[in-house]
């Protein structure tokens, strides 16, 4: 009976879920501000509703404001005359039933065939959906869209973009919507996001060779390369073997980005982390250690080995790439050299025991190509994209700050970079490629840290959307995805609208404590506070750095291994469909720009019908040419 009391209960509306929990004696009227006293429980039941409110009370007090306005509008909601009846007779119904579980029973059924018949309560949800037309009309427009989607866009794509969030699996995408809408005043579930519009979604199976939940590293060779390989590589296939350096040689595999640029198109790399971190790093490096950011980092053995850094296999290796932006500016320049933003500040200083100044010798030779290397966001937008065809912007001396902690004044955000960087790619006739990280998501999950991981998906949403505005569908296939995803999870029943980092509207039926709706498999949010997990109503669970509890203690947080979603517009971008391996990725990619390994479609009328109006404009000139001779 219990149980089914439990499942009742979790569809009630928050406001009548508060009612049943509320205590008898009467409310402060500053919206509970006033601790309750500690009473004993005499049955499980009542214990919860004690709980709970002695919860909502501290919490209200941890909170201020913003828990006292959710707190006002459950108030609200229970002062409307039809509520008040209600909770009145609801709470009569209470007051006996409490001696009774099967009366109690019997008042919530009564209770939710009430709601049903939209007696008591205010609604959740928008008046509109409760009329069936409105959701058969949404469907209907639906269907109309997707009945179009028939008519395959064939063209030939001329421009490339690929969207990475790191470790932006699908809980997190659900997640990020949410927060979306409720950064704009929606309840945020219906809320579209810019990925959502793509009208082409698939799902790639991310493990690496060796791996069945995998890393950056060897799902960006598989995104990146098309080849799957090792965990902890990049750029090489899966014969080659992590650390060991003397596996690179004969194994190294070249990236979507290398065949775009064999192809006369220009190609850019954009990235919160930095450069030389796993995923950018796949595009141009052949490492057998991901870690290998510069020499420094590199142990003798390799360095002797023949093996080279990864920030100077950024320059090295795939000459003149052709905009470069993210952090990682320490690893270019010599040992010690001070920072130019952070001159007092030892750990941001240079790392490379070679001496090398790569920044200098990278201006150097773009001396007379129209390069820029910028540092900072304002020299960033000072550009006319117009006047520059090379661009490094190096803005940080590692990863680039959190997008809820960047200084808007110094440091550019992703949206500000993407856009940049399309304005100098686009120039180029032949098209261009380009490489855009969301690299942060990861690490908010990796920290347990929720609002840090879904405030950089938005920010690369809203990256997306501009991009959609700088470019068209006719000959840019654009392709959002993520390497893996994380032991990240939200749930809980919440109610329509429910802050996305907000509590579940119960308490645990185990250990009577509230929890929040997200939570971790694993990772740093385990705690306890005296044996016990902890109470989060006694703490700030909206703060931007609260790290959500997990079930298992870890410093750092894991990665998932479920699939990933792959949302695909553009050219050909219904070759991304149902369930495939994450190296087909760039196959798909490089075949709708015909670059690559499979060309044939290119140059004969067998392949792509989007080819045709070349193909065909070539015969239909030869052809009048033949007639007129
Ligand atoms: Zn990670």
């Amino acid at each position: 009976m219990a149980s089914l009391f439990r499942r009742v209960f979790v569809f009630l509306p928050r406001g009548i879920q508060t009612a049943i929990l509320r205590p008898r004696e009467p409310e402060s009227s500053n919206c509970g501000l006033t601790k309750r006293k500690k009473e004993k429980r005499k049955t499980p039941v009542k214990a919860t509703s004690r709980t709970r409110i002695q919860g909502l009370n501290e919490q209200r007090t941890q909170l201020g404001e913003d828990s006292c306005s959710a707190a006002c509008t459950v108030r609200q909601l229970q002062s409307s005359p039809a509520s008040q009846k209600g909770m009145l007779w609801l709470s009569r119904v209470m007051s006996q039933s409490h001696r009774d579980d099967n009366m109690k029973m019997t008042a919530l059924l009564i209770l939710c065939s009430c709601l049903m018949l939209g007696t008591l309560g205010k609604p959740q949800f928008p008046e509109q959906e409760k009329d069936p037309k409105f959701w058969n009309a949404w469907a209907q427009q639906t269907l109309n869209n997707a009945l179009m989607l028939q008519k395959l866009n064939m063209n030939k794509a001329n421009n490339l973009i690929l969207f990475l969030g790191d470790g932006m699996g699908v809980p997190t995408v659900t997640a990020a919507r949410i927060l979306k809408g409720q950064m704009k005043g929606e309840s945020g579930e219906e809320t579209q996001l810019e990925m959502d519009k793509f009208p082409f979604v698939s799902l790639a199976k991310t493990y690496n060779t060796n791996a069945q939940v995998p890393d950056s590293a060897g799902t960006a060779t598989a995104y990146l390369c098309g080849v799957k390989a090792n965990e902890g590589t990049v750029g090489v296939s899966a014969a080659a073997v992590r650390s060991k350096c003397n596996t690179t040689e004969g194994n190294e595999v070249t990236s979507i980005l290398k065949w775009a640029k064999d192809a006369g198109k220009s190609v850019g790399i954009v990235t919160t982390t930095r450069v030389n971190h796993a995923t950018p790093s796949a595009a141009y490096a052949h490492c057998v250690d991901r870690d290998w950011y510069s020499d420094n980092e590199m142990p003798d053995e390799a360095l002797q080995g023949g093996c080279k850094d990864i920030a100077r296999q950024l320059f090295e290796n795939i000459p003149n790439i052709d905009v470069i932006m993210g952090g990682g500016r320490k690893f270019m320049f010599p040992k010690n050299k001070t920072d130019v933003e952070y001159p007092d500040v030892a750990k941001h200083s240079g790392t490379r025991k070679d001496s090398r100044n790569l920044v200098q010798e990278w201006i150097d030779r773009m001396k007379d190509k129209r390069g820029h290397y910028v540092w900072n966001k304002k020299q960033l937008l000072s550009l006319n994209p117009n006047n520059v065809d090379y661009l490094l912007g190096l803005f940080e001396p590692s990863d680039l700050p959190y997008d809820l902690e960047r200084n808007s004044e110094t440091d550019p955000s992703l949206t500000e970079m993407v856009e940049v960087a399309i304005k100098i790619l686009r120039k180029n006739p032949s098209g261009f490629y380009l490489l855009v990280e969301g690299g942060r998501i990861d690490h908010g999950h990796h920290e347990g840290k929720a609002k840090q991981a879904l405030h950089e998906a938005v920010e690369m949403d809203r990256a997306i959307g501009r991009a959609d505005l700088l470019t068209s569908v006719f000959d840019t296939l654009t392709v959002v995805t993520a390497d893996h995803s994380h032991v990240f999870s939200f749930g809980g029943y919440t109610t329509r609208g429910n802050t996305i980092f907000g509590l579940a509207p119960m308490l645990s039926d185990v250990d009577q404590k509230p929890f929040t709706s997200i939570l971790y498999g694993n990772g740093p949010g385990y705690k306890l506070v005296n044996g016990a997990r902890e109470n989060v109503s006694t703490i700030n669970y909206q703060e931007n750095n609260y790290q959500a509890q997990s079930a298992v203690p870890l410093s750092m947080e894991t990665h998932g291994g479920e699939d990933v979603a792959v949302f695909a517009k553009g050219p050909l971008a219904h070759l991304l469909h149902g369930v495939h391996e994450q190296n087909y990725i760039p196959h798909v990619m490089a075949y709708a720009a015909c670059i690559g390994q499979n060309r044939k479609h290119c140059t004969t009328n067998s392949g792509t019908v989007g080819l045709h109006p070349v193909v065909s404009g070539i015969v239909a000139l030869l052809t009048v040419t033949k007639l007129l001779c």
